[in-house]
């Protein structure tokens, strides 16, 4: 019954409290929206500020503690996760929509990087290298930045907020985050299993509530030093514009339109196979999902006959029955943005040869369910090709050579991911060359990136930094670089140069 779900509050100096407005907003299934999930705090600007107060007071201890204590933390958070991993992933089903053996690969990437941050607790390396100078001794280390703001989006509920959080905690900085509106139980989860792992009070912080209300006030705020959005391009300009006036570091990750190339010596089952998952993976609710196959013109009717014919048999409905292939989309909202996208790719001319329609089936009725879609005879000028629909749609462009695939994939505001299913090595290596993205899979769709590697975009995708991997680090810190001279004198760098150490050229005669 509604009256019997669970209200959680804020997340504040290690205490669940009520926002101050004392409201709280619904998060329910999009599976079956009947089914609340919960009621969470509304709070706004006030909350937002208790909780940077509660940061910035953390920030003064915890960035004092020996980083291989926090990295103890972190690797008990990987544990606590472990254990706990079925259970965050039916709430997270139930609160996002993916199909269960997805959610449980969310926490398990949430599992990943505690145990990956927790490692870097020993070993956080900076650079010790020669002086130019005698009796000098040069290195380069890294300090926490402070107070971090994080803004996370309802795709990937708890494993976003875990590649922002454990890279910050283990660079000693202290954080809050607002999760989105539609998946705040993860992250409320996520920080349950932060407190029984040991972490202090105030270091990490949860403020439920919507972008304009809380997002907004929090990272303006003018101690909150470091802003980690990720969303769509839209609100990450917004945020970029307000941040711009007190020179925050800011790091972006958008969206993506990302390509996978098709060549006419591709072992198509297995092409066919990825370009399913990469497509409908998430029920296409991936940053990286595969959402234009760029099709060699030999073998594209071949491939979009088995592509339309897999994608018309995959089962849809509730995450939560293991049987299920591909879950809802996330809110009304959604599904309205992917059908009007659907009626778009029609009048534009593309063939649909597959779903084109929200489902209506018995169970489909309680949720926002769209039928996987293929559309074939596409275009790289058709607004299907080219921007990002965040559902169930995937475009299929035919290509005449790699030179023109490369060309048409490049061809895009976005860049993210890419992929090349080929047999061929040189095409292999001429498209990771060429292709503009941050990442790149030969034999692979565009999803699938683990959390040691960097994970970030090109060109409106992102702006210049990486999530994840060793490269998550450089966002969560900011290197010293320390000269200490035990000459005895003061001994001036470019001027002072020892003698004989760099003899000038002799002059021709
Ligand atoms: P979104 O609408 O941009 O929302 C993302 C977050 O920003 C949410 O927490 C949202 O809060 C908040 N927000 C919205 N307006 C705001 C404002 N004016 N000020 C401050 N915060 C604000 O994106 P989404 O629909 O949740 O997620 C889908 C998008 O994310 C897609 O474009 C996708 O490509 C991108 N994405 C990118 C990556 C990547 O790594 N590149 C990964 C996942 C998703 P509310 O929930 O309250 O609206
Ligand atoms: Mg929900």
């Amino acid at each position: 019954m509604a009256s019997s779900a669970p209200i959680h509050g804020n997340w504040i100096a290690g205490k669940w409290v009520p926002a101050r407005s004392a409201r709280t907003f619904e998060n329910r299934n999009p599976a079956d929206v009947t089914n609340l999930v919960g009621r969470f705090a509304d709070s706004d600007a006030r909350d937002a500020k208790d909780a940077v107060d509660v940061a910035a007071e953390a920030y003064k201890s915890w960035r004092l503690v020996p980083g291989p204590q926090r990295g103890e933390i972190l690797y008990r958070l990987g544990e606590i996760l472990r254990d706990r991993k079925e259970d965050y992933a039916r709430d997270m089903t139930r609160e996002m929509g993916k199909v269960l053996k997805e959610a449980r690969g969310d926490v398990q990437e949430a599992i990943d990087m505690a145990f990956l941050m927790g490692g870097e607790g020993r070993r956080l390396h900076g650079q010790t290298t020669p002086s130019e100078l005698p009796n000098k001794f040069a290195m380069s280390v890294r300090s926490p930045i402070g107070v971090c703001a994080f803004i996370t989006p309802w795709n990937f509920p708890m494993a976003i907020p875990a590649w922002k959080t454990t890279a910050a905690l283990v660079c000693g900085n202290t954080v809050v985050i607002k999760p989105a509106t539609d998946t705040p139980l993860s992250v409320v989860n996520f920080a349950r299993a932060l407190e029984d792992a040991g972490l202090p009070p105030g270091v990490f912080n949860v403020v439920t509530g919507s972008g304009s209300k809380v997002g907004m006030p929090l990272l303006k705020d003018p101690r909150v030093k470091v802003v980690s959005f990720t969303g769509s391009t839209a609100v990450g300009q917004t945020i970029n514009e307000a941040c711009a006036p007190t020179f925050k570091h800011v790091h972006l990750e958008m969206g993506g339109k990302n390509p996978i190339l098709v060549m006419d010596d591709a072992n198509l089952e297995l092409a066919v196979d990825g370009a399913i998952w990469g497509a409908f993976g998430t029920s296409g609710q991936r940053c990286t999902a595969s959402s234009r196959l760029l099709v060699h013109k030999k073998v594209v009717r071949r491939f979009t006959a088995m592509l339309a014919e897999r994608a018309n048999a995959l089962k849809v409905g509730s995450g939560l029955d293991e049987k299920i292939e591909m879950g809802p989309s996330i809110n009304e909202s959604q599904l309205d943005t992917v059908l009007d996208y659907i009626s778009i790719g029609k009048d534009e001319g593309a063939k649909c040869v597959a779903g084109g329609r929200r489902l209506a089936g018995k169970a489909h009725t309680k949720g926002w369910f769209v039928a996987p879609t293929v559309f074939t005879d596409c275009n790289r000028r058709m607004r299907v090709a080219r921007e990002e629909i965040f559902g169930p749609v995937t475009s299929i462009v035919p290509i005449t050579s790699l030179e023109e695939g490369i060309d048409i994939a490049n061809d895009s505001d976005y860049g993210l991911s890419s992929a090349i299913f080929t047999q061929d090595v040189n095409k292999a290596f001429v498209a990771m060359r060429d292709l503009e993205a941050g990442i790149f899979y030969v034999n692979l769709p565009t999803i699938g990136a683990e959390t040691h590697l960097p994970f970030g975009g090109v060109k409106k995708t992102g702006n210049g930094h990486r999530e994840a991997g060793l490269a998550a680090l450089d966002v969560f810190s900011e290197w010293k670089s320390i000269y200490v001279d035990y000459s005895g004198t003061i001994q001036k760098a470019q001027i002072d140069v020892p003698a004989g150490a760099a003899r000038p050229p002799k002059k021709r005669t």
